[in-house]
């Protein structure tokens, strides 16, 4: 690959609207242009890097016998209508009529179309366990896209769908699945995580993403340092620690003038922000509902939306409802005699002696027990809290850390979801129809790619890992065309190079020395050769890996040390 035939557009300047690394550079290195909202549209040497992604995603799939297909991505309105996905996705999906005004959207997944294509075609528990994936483009409508191809609207992602008899087999290909994908990160040489995970929209069974740490991740995930526990913090179960200690103090009703908030509480009376309670109030089926929680804790939406007769979503109580119910503004409620159902979070039902709001504007209560006080007996304990450095881990094996990470992968059980509302069935071996068991696996091609450099890059450009590096070698040949020795000499490396198989840029371009090496830092390109007209009358070549210490080669050792290194 010559540099003066490739379409490679460098950026000097920072671009504007970019924020991380991976969008910084991806633009800057010539990898990726901007189309509009959400759209991209990838560049020769960076669908030279998806290629090399897909590759590695491809063997380690094809090793565990999954068979690649290719499906629309024009999906028919019915079948989701059929699956009761058309309400339930709301906007991300995008619709759309044809001229005989039939509904169609454009493919967020492919859940409907599988199912669709293996009922129609599968009858017998003999043709299964079947496994299929496929590599295309999706589109959500994302209401906030950023980051550059981290967060797109179009994008390429690897989904796959596995096919069983029962959660055995099931079993077997999740797990299969869970090592093809820690194989196919651990070849890019990332620091990843598989975490426990929500299943959103696509299914509520067990499911694990698989998280590439990051800081500029969008989600946090919490782990064991010692076991092997590890979960999104959307899905981390939050325990409560300790022993509920004997009552100390008798229950007293003090005076908090204008007390609003946790924090005017704790400086108001000088107590411990862990001695305090505060009660959220939130929409429930029949009437709001309180949830307690301990004062320096947060709610986690998730988790209370999935409280039994909570509203999901999660809705907050307005203000003047929570008047009218309670008797109070929204900053002095407490357990104490609350007038509607409540929930108590597990850390908040571990305290003793500790205050609450007393239900009336300016004043609180302290001395509060829940065993010993009379209203408070047999409360509701549930787990809504977020979970917080520190925490017990719900093994038992010590704190918890939290780090951020960026989801690239996840792997779902789905059971017999799909197969239920859609009626896809097969004949057991005694000949009964059974619905079929369910699996689905997706893997962001395009967003992997983005997530490498945030792991793998320095001030100056990415680092990216020789699997998926645009090219082996970058060749730069300073001072051509006018120095025909440099030319000459550079022409036998590329050569050579070339005919045992190597991927090499070469930087054949008549440019000054600073802009060739700044489009190879911007490039990133693991190895490096480069030669010009005062080193070659020394017969020295400077050969270089990404950013390390440069060593000092004769022309004759240059083509074999790069073999040995890459061989
Ligand atoms: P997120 O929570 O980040 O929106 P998701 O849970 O919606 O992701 P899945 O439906 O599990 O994602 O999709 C499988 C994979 O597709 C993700 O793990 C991710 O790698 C990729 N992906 C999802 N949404 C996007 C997007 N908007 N842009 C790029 N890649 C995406
Ligand atoms: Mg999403």
């Amino acid at each position: 690959m010559k540099f003066s035939q490739s379409f490679i557009p460098t950026l000097r300047d920072i671009p504007a609207n970019a924020e991380i690394a991976s969008h910084i550079l991806l633009l800057r290195g010539g990898f990726i242009r901007q189309l509009g909202s959400g759209l991209y549209t990838w560049l020769p040497l960076g669908v030279r890097i998806l290629q090399k992604v897909e590759r590695i995603v491809r063997e380690e799939l094809n090793k565990k016998d999954a068979q690649e297909v290719l499906m629309p991505f024009v999906q028919p309105g019915e079948l989701w209508k059929e699956s009761h996905r058309w309400d339930v996705m709301g906007p991300d999906l995008l619709r759309m009529q044809d001229r005989h005004k039939n509904d169609y959207c454009l493919s967020p997944t492919h859940e409907e179309v599988i199912t669709d294509l293996f009922r129609k075609n599968v009858k017998s528990y003999r043709e299964l366990p079947c496994n299929l994936y496929q590599i295309a483009t999706k589109f959500r409508d994302e209401i906030r896209p950023r980051f550059g191809v981290l967060r797109s609207r179009e994008f390429i992602m690897k989904d796959g769908y596995s096919f069983h008899i029962d959660e055995k087999s099931l079993h077997a290909t999740f797990i299969a699945m869970h090592e093809a994908y820690s194989s196919i990160f651990s070849r890019l040489a990332l620091d990843f995580r598989s975490v426990e995970a929500h299943g959103g929209v696509i299914g509520d069974e067990e499911n694990r993403e698989f998280h590439v740490l990051a800081d500029t991740g969008e989600d946090a995930i919490a782990y064991s340092e010692v076991s092997s526990y590890a979960a999104n913090l959307e899905k981390a179960e939050a325990v409560a620690t300790g022993e509920v200690a004997p009552p100390s103090q008798s229950l007293t009703k003090v005076s908090t003038p204008k007390v609003r908030t946790i924090n005017g509480l704790v400086e108001c009376l000088d107590v411990p922000i862990e001695k305090t309670v505060k009660t959220l109030i939130v929409q429930g089926k029949d009437s709001p509902i309180g949830l307690v929680l301990r004062g320096d804790h947060e709610l986690h939406e998730i988790k209370a939306a999935g409280l039994p007769n909570v509203l999901n979503p999660l809705t907050f109580t307005k203000e003047s409802e929570v008047r009218h119910r309670v008797g109070c503004n929204v900053g002095s409620i407490g357990p104490v005699h609350l007038q509607i159902p409540y929930y108590v979070d597990r850390s908040a039902a571990v305290l003793s002696d500790f205050v609450c709001g007393a239900n009336e504007d300016d004043f609180h209560i302290t001395g509060v027990n829940w065993n010993r006080d009379e209203s408070l007996r047999n409360s509701a304990i549930q787990d809504f809290r977020k979970v917080v450095e520190g925490d017990q881990a719900p093994d038992g094996s010590g704190p918890l850390s939290i780090l951020r990470g960026i989801e690239v992968g996840h792997i779902f059980k789905l059971g017999t979801k799909y197969s239920q509302t859609m009626n896809a069935t097969v004949l057991d071996e005694r000949g009964d129809s059974i619905n079929v068991f369910m699996g689905c696996y997706g893997l962001g091609i395009t967003r992997l790619a983005a997530a490498v450099i945030e792991q793998k890059h320095d001030d100056v450009g990415p680092l990216w890992p020789l699997e998926i590096a645009p090219a082996q070698v970058h060749l730069v040949a300073l001072n051509v065309p006018r120095s025909s020795d440099v030319e000459s000499a550079a022409n036998q490396i590329y050569d050579q190079l070339t005919k045992q198989g190597i991927e090499v840029l070469y930087d054949d371009r008549e440019e000054r020395p600073g802009v060739k090496f700044a489009d190879a830092d911007l490039i990133g390109i693991p190895y490096r050769i480069s030669l010009g007209e005062r080193g070659l009358s020394q017969d020295s070549i400077e050969y270089q890996y990404q950013r390390e210490a440069k060593v000092e080669l004769p022309f004759d050792q240059v083509v074999p040390t790069v073999l040995r290194d890459l061989t």
